[in-house]
């Protein structure tokens, strides 16, 4: 059996998008795409006045580093139990192409592109892949085949660090060596079927395998949101990709271990030194959320205008090009806002699916009881000390809150598990579980676990 033959894959995604909005518990839940992490301040401001003005309040950041207003007001009759509002906020939509952050009515949530977040920007230097998100997002929206897409369907560009090709994204561009920007590799679902698009085919490449998997999944009869969920997916979209593309070059397969170990930022905070002698500040969203006031904060470092900010995979947000003494200002600015711009605080690596009262199947408020349990980031906001690369580098495991089961938004790779009960909470980590009665012994256990595995 296929995944796509599962109930969850019998009919089409439900992602939410600008247009398309979902009735959530809390009201609307509107994803605005920005491809490849990138917004300007002025797009920022716009999304923080529609949170405030429409909305809760509440901007959540995405694992594939787009941004989610929650809250919206809906007419009566999309609330109730009824599972999608199509265009139900319209004010919102109209806010949103106002800011160039809908450009494609027919095309929004095919628009799902994730890039290295310091690409063109990192002292360990690799390919700027940023020109390529623009002309991706260009030409997939004047595609008409491929607004059918499914939202789930995600493009990556890698610079070279290996850090959004371990997302495994349906279809990854990456440089095959270093510094060599001849050929790129495209690897499909994480695998290397030998697929190259020479330069100036990068882009023609990546659509043709997305047309491909279209092809693919209706010669399979499939309804698989995701190329890995067709029988044989890479092999089969790579070989319809080289027919639809003459400009793709077949070569011999290489392994994982063939390519660069991964280099890049991902989820670290702090400040990270750029080839310019200019410096990028990361900051961290406690559980993935920015306020409006934070979301104008971070314009306001962006320099606003056309300052830009750039929405990480692991939802940090990254403002580059800062003089270093600017950087340190900031940094205290937006700690004092509540961003973590501390690498060793305890909110690194911790996340949380939406829980109550977004969200009815939870059986707990997890973000308050996170946040009553791991108190103020502010306090531990230490700006002295350097960015690491990832939370794991300090020595913790990531963990994931959830209100029930399904443990949405979950980090892939190994976890510490913290799921609601009807008691308290269940800590798993390694195959070993324990149950607690309140959020504070969950947490204490989950910080020696995350510690300790
Ligand atoms: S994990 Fe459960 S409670 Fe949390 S958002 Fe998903 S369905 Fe809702």
């Amino acid at each position: 059996m296929f995944n796509s033959d599962l109930p969850g894959r019998s009919g089409p995604d439900a992602c939410p998008g600008a247009l398309q909005v979902h009735a959530a518990a809390d009201g609307g839940l509107a994803r605005v795409r920005i491809p490849g992490g990138a917004v300007t301040a002025g797009q920022l401001r716009a999304v923080a006045a529609a949170a405030r003005e429409l909305g809760s309040g509440v901007i959540e950041l995405t694992s594939r580093a787009n941004l989610q207003v929650r809250g919206l007001r809906l007419p009566p009759d999309a609330c109730g139990g009824a599972e999608r509002a199509p265009a139900e906020a319209p004010d919102f939509a109209a806010r949103m192409a106002a800011a160039g952050l809908l450009p494609s009515a027919t095309h929004e949530r095919a628009r799902n592109i994730v890039a290295s977040p310091l690409a063109g920007r990192s002292a360990a230097g690799g390919r700027d892949v940023r020109p390529l998100v623009a002309e991706l997002d260009r030409a997939l929206c004047a595609r008409p085949g491929l607004a059918e897409l499914p939202g789930r369907f995600l493009f990556a560009l890698d610079d070279g660090s290996g850090d959004v090709a371990a997302l495994e994204a349906d279809v990854t561009l990456r440089p095959v060596a270093a510094a060599d920007e001849s050929e790129a590799a495209l690897l499909l679902a994480g695998a290397d079927p030998g697929l190259r698009a020479p330069s100036g085919a990068e882009t023609a490449g990546l659509l043709a395998v997305a047309e491909a998997f279209l092809a693919e999944r209706a010669a399979q009869g499939s309804r698989a949101w995701r190329l890995r969920e067709l029988a044989d997916g890479p092999v089969r979209v790579a070989a319809r990709a080289v027919q639809l593309e003459p400009r793709l070059r077949r070569s011999a397969a290489r392994p994982p271990e063939a390519y660069a170990a991964e280099t890049g930022a991902g989820g670290a905070v702090g400040v990270v030194g750029q080839p310019d002698g200019r410096v990028a500040l990361a900051v961290l969203p406690p559980l993935g959320r920015l306020t409006p006031a934070q979301a104008e904060a971070l314009a306001a470092a962006a320099g606003d205008g056309a300052g830009e900010v750039r929405v990480t995979p692991w939802r940090t947000v990254v403002v580059p090009d800062l003089t270093p003494a600017d950087a340190g200002r900031w940094r205290a600015r937006l700690a004092e806002a509540g961003l973590v711009a501390d690498p060793a605080s305890p909110w690194l690596g911790v996340t949380a699916c939406a829980g109550r009262p977004g969200c009815a199947k939870s059986r707990a408020d997890v973000h308050a009881d996170i946040r009553a349990a791991l108190g103020d980031p502010r306090p531990d906001a230490d700006v002295s000390r350097d960015a690491v690369r990832s939370p794991t580098d300090a020595g913790r495991i990531p963990a994931h809150w959830a209100g029930c089961e399904r443990r949405c938004g979950r980090p892939r790779g190994r976890v510490v598990d913290v799921v609601a009960t009807t008691h308290g909470y269940r800590v798993e980590a390694d195959g070993v579980s324990r149950a607690f009665p309140g959020a504070e012994q969950t947490s204490a256990a989950v910080a020696a676990t995350r510690e300790g595995l």
